[in-house]
């Protein structure tokens, strides 16, 4: 996986100035240096680059007050502001304690990673709030909870409520009652009523790309269009975001989520969501899954993050 400071500069302590600013999460570092290469040596001039003029608005009777989110950067240059209210994402899947299971963690461990998030200034607002253009700040993590397992009920309840957490959770209907793992209706359809977000998983939780689509159409569909039927006939809400399975998706796969009505798809790759939604592809949002090994990783990038405006 590539860090996520390859595809944001903005991750990194110093803000990288940047000549505009839609194209600026589409590009890696790389073509960023290239274009600053490019604007500090025009070909018709020999003179060396000059110093940044002082910032006009502290030189006239504004001293003390802080630009927000231009500080560190020259004049010139335009603010990073822009990219600063952001959050990631974060799925967590189960939490029977089992710790031969890569994705599953007791409720002791979910409540350290939480509490450590915390110390660090971190936020969890919901992802609607997160969508919605509702985020404030660097230091916010969205929790979503995949699959319907039976134990995130109690997790819920013991853990992400009595913090102020409001999970979104996205589930694939065929083990929604069926299966032993997984949660039943009341189950699902009591969390729902109390404020968790419920988006759809497929249906099957098959890898619903262009290759499905080839293959067997109707599965392919079956995993968008019945996945929101069914979990919109437990919730009784509309169904607007879709989670997709292992985070497989082709064009194809985008497509088809809005004709069947969705407004988000969730991918796993890393970066933030921004409230300037500008910046957001609602189609392919990124995500990352917590894992028993991958843990120490995202702490280690959320412990960056938090230092990213200081
Ligand atoms: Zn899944």
């Amino acid at each position: 996986m590539r860090s996520l400071e390859s595809v944001n500069p903005f991750l990194r302590p110093r803000p990288a100035p940047s000549p505009g600013r839609a194209w600026v999460p589409l590009v890696g570092a790389l073509s960023l240096l290239l274009r600053l290469f490019a604007a500090a040596a025009p070909a018709a001039s020999l003179e060396p680059p000059r110093a940044p003029a002082p910032r006009a608005g502290l030189a006239s009777g504004d001293a003390g007050v802080r630009l927000a989110g231009g500080d560190a950067v020259p004049a010139g240059f335009p603010s990073s502001a822009p990219f600063r209210d952001r959050a990631v994402i974060l799925c967590w899947h189960s939490f029977l304690g089992d710790p031969s299971l890569p994705t599953d963690f007791s409720l002791a461990e979910l409540k350290a990673q939480l509490d450590a998030l915390a110390a660090l200034g971190y936020r969890f607002p919901s992802f609607a709030e997160a969508v919605s253009g509702r985020l404030e700040g660097h230091l916010n993590v969205v929790v979503t909870l995949d699959d319907g397992h039976r134990t995130v009920p109690a997790a819920v309840e013991r853990v992400f409520s009595e913090r102020g957490i409001k999970p979104s959770l996205f589930v694939y209907p065929s083990v929604i009652g069926t299966q032993a793992f997984a949660m039943d209706d009341a189950a699902l359809g009591r969390l729902s009523s109390e404020g968790c977000l419920v988006g759809a998983h497929g249906y099957h939780h098959l890898f619903v790309t262009a290759d499905l689509a080839r293959r067997d159409r109707a599965a392919f569909d079956r995993e968008i269009h019945k996945a929101k039927e069914k979990t919109e006939a437990i919730t009784r809400l509309p169904v607007v975001a879709y989670a997709y399975p292992f985070g497989a998706l082709s064009p194809v796969t985008k497509e088809e989520l809005v004709r069947a009505g969705y407004a988000y798809g969730l991918a796993v790759a890393p970066g933030f969501v921004y409230a300037d939604g500008a910046f957001d592809d609602p189609l392919e949002l990124p995500r990352l899954v917590v894992t028993r090994e991958g843990w120490k990783d995202i702490l280690a990038l959320l412990s960056r993050n938090a230092r990213a405006f200081r």
